[in-house]
C-alpha cells in the first residue's frame, strides 16, 4: 500500500498545517489517487467506501477551491441520508478549522423550510444538502445555485437505490454547466454509469487495487467433502451467529438446494441467481440489505446488484474458479477499521485451489477444524426487520420522507423502528423493526401516503 504525504499536494499552507493538527499525517490510498486529480480540476468517479477517507478527499479539494471573499454558494455537495450530510459537514468544518470564515450550511428534510430559508439567505460557501429538501427549496425559489462550481454526489449509488434518479438531474438542470463534478460511489452499477454519461464531462475513474481491500479480512478455510458441505455450513452459522451472511455457490442449483436445507433446520436464508425473473432479484436483493433477511445465497453474477457495504461474513460454500473472484467475494466484507470474516469450503482435491489464491492475494487463508466450532450457540430465527410493500413509487412522486411521515405521523410507530426505503418507479418498500410489522402495516393500510390510499404488504418471498 502506497502513503504520501499532504505536503506534496498545492493545498494552501494553513490548511496543510490543520491537517497535521487533525493527525491526518499521511493520505489514505483513495486520497493519494483522488486528490492530485480533483485538484486539477478534472470531473472523477471515485468507487471508495465509507471509512476510505473519501469525505476529505472531495472536501480538501473544495476547500481548495472556495473563495472566501464571496458570500455565496460555490461548493454543492449531495448525500442520501440526513446522517451522512451531517457527518460530511461535521468533516468539512474540522478540515476548514484554520479558515474561520468558511461557512457550510446543512439542509436536510424534517426540519423548518422557513428556517433554512432563512440561513440561506445569510449566505452560505459549501452547502451540503440531500435532494429531495433541496429540490424543494429550488421550487420555492429560496436557493441560488449559479455560481456553483464544484458539486460532489457522495455514495451517489444509494441516492439512486432510494429512488433520487430524477431529483438529481433536475437539481443539476439548474447549475452552471461549468463546473466540477466528483462523483463517489461503494459500487459501480449501470444506472451510475448512465448519470455520470449524462452529468459529467470526461471523468476519470480511480479504483483501488483489488487486492488492498482484504487487508482487513480475516481468512479462513474448513476442509468438508462435499457430503460434509451442509453440516459444516450449520456449524459455522451457529458459531458466528451474525446479522447477515452472504454465502456463494457456483450453481444456481447449488443455491436453491443450500438456501433450502437452511430453511428446513430453521433459519431464514433465499437464494438469489439468475434463474429468478428481475423483480424477485431486486425485492431478494432489497431483503438482504435492510435486515428482512439475514442469509443471502448466491451466485456470482446476482450477488453483483448487492449494496451492502460492510458485510460481516461471507462463505464460499463451493471455492470460486479463479483467485480474481475470490478477492471480489471476500471484499464485500471488512472496510477500514472494521475487520470481516471470510471462509471457505474446500475438499482435499482443492487444496493446490487455496495455494493460489494465497499467491494471489499475498495473504495468509487459516486452515481450520470444524471441531473448534461452537454449536450450542441459540440462532436467531426470525429477522431483525420486515419488508412491507407499497404499489406507488416514484411514478406517483411519493418520497422516502413521505412513507416515513405516514409511519411516523399521529400516534404511529417510532422513527427507530422504521429501516432501509427503497422507492422505484412503480412500487416502493420500507424495513420495519419485525416486532411491530403488523401494526405498521395497519398504520399504511388505513392512513393515505401523499393524500392517497395504496396498497400495501408484507414483502414474503419464501
Ligand atoms: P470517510 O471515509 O470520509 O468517512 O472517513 C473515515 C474517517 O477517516 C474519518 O473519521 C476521517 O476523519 C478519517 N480520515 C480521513 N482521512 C484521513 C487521513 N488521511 N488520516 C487519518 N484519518 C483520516
Amino acid at each position: 500500500m502506497h502513503l504520501m504525504s499532504f505536503s506534496n499536494l498545492a493545498l494552501p499552507p494553513e490548511i496543510l498545517s490543520n491537517l497535521e493538527t487533525l493527525g491526518y499525517q499521511k493520505m489514505t490510498p483513495i486520497q493519494a489517487k483522488s486528490l492530485p486529480i480533483i485538484l486539477k480540476n478534472n470531473d472523477i468517479i471515485v468507487k471508495a467506501k465509507t471509512g476510505s477517507g473519501k469525505t476529505a478527499a472531495f472536501g480538501l479539494g473544495i476547500l481548495s477551491k472556495v473563495d472566501l471573499q464571496k458570500c455565496y454558494l460555490q461548493a454543492l455537495v449531495l448525500c442520501p441520508t440526513r446522517e451522512l450530510a451531517d457527518q460530511v459537514s461535521k468533516e468539512i468544518r474540522r478540515l476548514a478549522r484554520s479558515m474561520p470564515n468558511m461557512r457550510v450550511l446543512t439542509l436536510y428534510g424534517g426540519k423548518s423550510l422557513r428556517m433554512q430559508a432563512e440561513s440561506l439567505r445569510h449566505g452560505t460557501h459549501i452547502l451540503v444538502a440531500t435532494p429531495g429538501r433541496l429540490q424543494d427549496h429550488i421550487e420555492r425559489g429560496t436557493i441560488s445555485l449559479k455560481h456553483v462550481h464544484t458539486l460532489i454526489l457522495d455514495e451517489a449509488d444509494r441516492m439512486l437505490d432510494m429512488g433520487f434518479f430524477d431529483t438529481i438531474v433536475d437539481i443539476i438542470k439548474v447549475l452552471p454547466t461549468a463546473r466540477q463534478t466528483l462523483l463517489f460511489s461503494a459500487t459501480y452499477p449501470s444506472t451510475i454509469a448512465q448519470l455520470c454519461q449524462s452529468i459529467q464531462k470526461n471523468p476519470i475513474e480511480i479504483l483501488l487495487d483489488t487486492q488492498e481491500d482484504t487487508v482487513d479480512i480475516l481468512q479462513l478455510a474448513y476442509q468438508a467433502r462435499e457430503s460434509e458441505k451442509n453440516e459444516v455450513l450449520l456449524a459455522l452459522l451457529r458459531h458466528y451467529n451474525l446479522q447477515t451472511t452472504l454465502i456463494f455457490c457456483n450453481t444456481k442449483m447449488k443455491c436453491d438446494e443450500v438456501a433450502m436445507q437452511l430453511c428446513d433446520k430453521g433459519l431464514y436464508a433465499l437464494p438469489i441467481h439468475s434463474g429468478l425473473e428481475q423483480r424477485e432479484r431486486e425485492e431478494i436483493l432489497l431483503q438482504f440489505a435492510n435486515n428482512s433477511c439475514p442469509i443471502l445465497v448466491a451466485t456470482d453474477v446476482a450477488a453483483r446488484g448487492l449494496d451492502i457495504k460492510d458485510l460481516p461474513l461471507v462463505i464460499n460454500y463451493d471455492l470460486p474458479s479463479s483467485p480474481e473472484i475470490y478477492v471480489h467475494r471476500i471484499g464485500r466484507t471488512g472496510r477500514q477499521g472494521k475487520s470481516g470474516i471470510a471462509i471457505s469450503l474446500f475438499s482435499h482435491a482443492q487444496i493446490f485451489k487455496l495455494d493460489a489464491i494465497e499467491k494471489y492475494t499475498q495473504a495468509k487463508i487459516t486452515r481450520t477444524e470444524e471441531a473448534s466450532l461452537n454449536t450450542t450457540n441459540n440462532v436467531r430465527t426470525v429477522p431483525r426487520m420486515r419488508t412491507l410493500c407499497i404499489n406507488g413509487g416514484k411514478k406517483n412522486k411519493i418520497r422516502p420522507a413521505d412513507i416515513l411521515g405516514a409511519l411516523t405521523g399521529k400516534g404511529g410507530i417510532a422513527g427507530d423502528q422504521v429501516g432501509k426505503i427503497d422507492i422505484f418507479d412503480f412500487y416502493s418498500y420500507v424495513a420495519i423493526d419485525y416486532m411491530i410489522s403488523s401494526q405498521a402495516l395497519n398504520k399504511l393500510q388505513q392512513g393515505k401516503i401523499k393524500g392517497r390510499t395504496f396498497k400495501i404488504r408484507y414483502l414474503e418471498t419464501a
